[in-house]
C-alpha cells in the first residue's frame, strides 16, 4: 500500500467513528447549501455559524432568492458574522450564476473558482461535498494537520509554503470518498489537531506525525510575521431626536462595513456639536462621552469614542431615505448593522430605560 493510501485510509476510518455527519448543510447537501456554509465557515467556527446558517436558509432558501435579494437584505442576515465582503460576494455570485449559468450551479472547478469569493479550496469543498467530485482542499484546519504531520515549516500565507501544502494535499487526497476524506480532515483540524494543545492521543496520525514525535507541535504551522498595525480614532455620534429615534447613516457599498448601517463618524479631534451643525445641519446638545473601545480589523485598530447628543429642535432637514434614517428599534424597519454599532445601540438602550430607541 502506498504511503498516501495508508494516510487516507486512517483518516477515513477515523471519520467513520468520529467525523461530523449531522451538520445542517450535510442534510440535503445541494451545491447552494454547501456553498453558503463554506463561505460562512471561512472565518467563523461551526458553532457560531449554525444559527446564522438556519436564518439565512430560511430567508434565502435557494439560489434564485439570493440572486433576487437586494444587498441590504443579504447584509441584514449577515449582521454579526463579520467580514461582510463574504455576503456581498455571495449576492454577486448568485446573480452571476443566474445570468451566466441559467441559475444552475456550475460543475467544473474552473467555473466555480471564477465566481466572486470562491477560491480553490472552497471550490474543492463544494464540488466534493455536493457533487461527489474528487478535488483536494486546503483550509486553515487542513493546513494545520498537514504542516504538523509532515513538519512543513514557515507561515502558510507565504507562496512557497502554500505550494508545499497544496502538493501534499493533492498527493494524499483519495479519488474515492473524497467528500468524506475532506470532511474528516476539516474535523481533525477543528476538533483534534487544535491550534493550542492538540489532542494527539486520539489522532489517527499520531505515530507518523513528525511534529508530535519530535515534541514540536507548537512550531507548526509557522506564525504570520508580526507587523504592528496602525490605530485610527473616531467619534461615533449617537444623535437622538425628540422621539428618541437614533440617527443612522449607510456606509458606502465597499470598504469597511460596506453597505451596512452605522452611526455618523466625526473625526476624533473635532467638536461633535460643531461637526453636527456643519455636516448634518443638526443643532445638538452634548449629553456625554463614553469611554473609548477598540475594534480590531485585520489591518488596523479602530478606537471608537461614543458620544451622545440630543437634537434641540426638529431635524428633518438631514434626512435622505437612502443614506440617513431616524432609527427606532421597535419599528419593523430592519437595518443591517455593523456589530460594534449594534452593541452600542444595545448599551444606549440600557442606559436610557423606558421606551425603545
Ligand atoms: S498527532 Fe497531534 S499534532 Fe500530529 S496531526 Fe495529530 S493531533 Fe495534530
Amino acid at each position: 500500500m502506498k504511503a498516501s493510501d495508508e494516510f487516507s485510509r486512517r483518516v477515513l476510518t477515523w471519520y467513520g467513528h468520529s467525523g461530523r455527519k449531522d451538520l445542517p448543510w450535510q442534510k440535503d447537501p445541494t451545491p447552494y447549501r454547501v456553498w453558503v456554509s463554506e463561505i460562512m465557515l471561512q472565518q467563523t467556527q461551526v458553532a457560531t455559524v449554525i444559527p446564522y446558517y438556519h436564518q439565512f436558509m430560511a430567508r434565502f432558501p435557494d439560489l434564485n432568492s439570493l440572486a433576487e435579494a437586494p444587498l441590504d437584505a443579504v447584509l441584514l442576515q449577515w449582521s454579526g458574522l463579520g467580514y461582510y465582503a463574504r455576503a456581498r460576494n455571495l449576492n454577486r455570485a448568485a446573480q452571476q450564476i443566474r445570468d451566466q449559468y441559467g441559475g444552475a450551479f456550475p460543475e467544473t472547478i474552473q467555473e466555480v473558482t471564477g465566481l466572486p469569493g470562491i477560491g480553490r479550496s472552497t471550490a474543492g469543498a463544494i464540488l466534493s461535498f455536493a457533487m461527489g467530485q474528487s478535488h483536494s482542499i486546503l483550509d486553515g484546519n487542513v493546513k494545520r494537520v498537514l504542516a504538523r504531520c509532515f513538519a512543513v515549516a514557515g507561515w502558510p500565507g507565504r507562496t512557497a509554503v502554500s505550494k508545499q501544502l497544496w502538493a501534499l494535499t493533492d498527493q494524499l487526497t483519495p479519488r474515492r470518498a473524497t467528500g468524506h476524506y475532506n470532511q474528516a480532515m476539516m474535523d481533525l483540524g477543528a476538533g483534534v489537531c487544535t491550534r493550542s494543545r492538540p489532542d494527539c492521543k486520539t489522532c489517527p496520525l499520531v505515530d507518523i506525525c513528525v511534529a508530535h514525535n519530535s515534541g514540536e507541535t507548537a512550531k507548526y504551522p509557522g506564525s504570520k510575521p508580526r507587523k504592528d498595525i496602525p490605530v485610527k480614532s473616531v467619534k461615533m455620534l449617537m444623535v437622538l431626536n425628540q422621539e428618541r429615534e437614533l440617527l443612522l447613516e449607510k456606509r458606502p457599498p465597499s470598504g469597511i462595513w460596506g453597505g451596512l448601517w452605522s452611526l455618523p463618524e466625526c473625526p476624533s479631534d473635532h467638536d461633535p456639536t460643531i461637526w453636527c451643525s456643519n455636516q448634518l445641519g443638526i443643532e445638538g446638545t452634548l449629553r456625554g462621552q463614553w469611554k473609548p473601545r477598540r475594534h480590531t480589523f485585520s489591518h488596523f485598530h479602530l478606537d471608537i469614542t461614543p458620544v451622545e447628543l440630543t437634537v434641540d429642535g426638529p431635524a428633518n432637514c438631514v434626512m435622505d431615505g437612502n443614506h440617513r434614517v431616524w432609527y427606532n428599534s421597535a419599528s419593523n424597519d430592519s437595518h443591517g448593522l455593523a456589530a460594534p454599532v449594534a452593541r452600542l445601540i444595545d448599551e444606549l438602550q440600557q442606559r436610557l430605560p423606558g421606551e425603545n430607541i
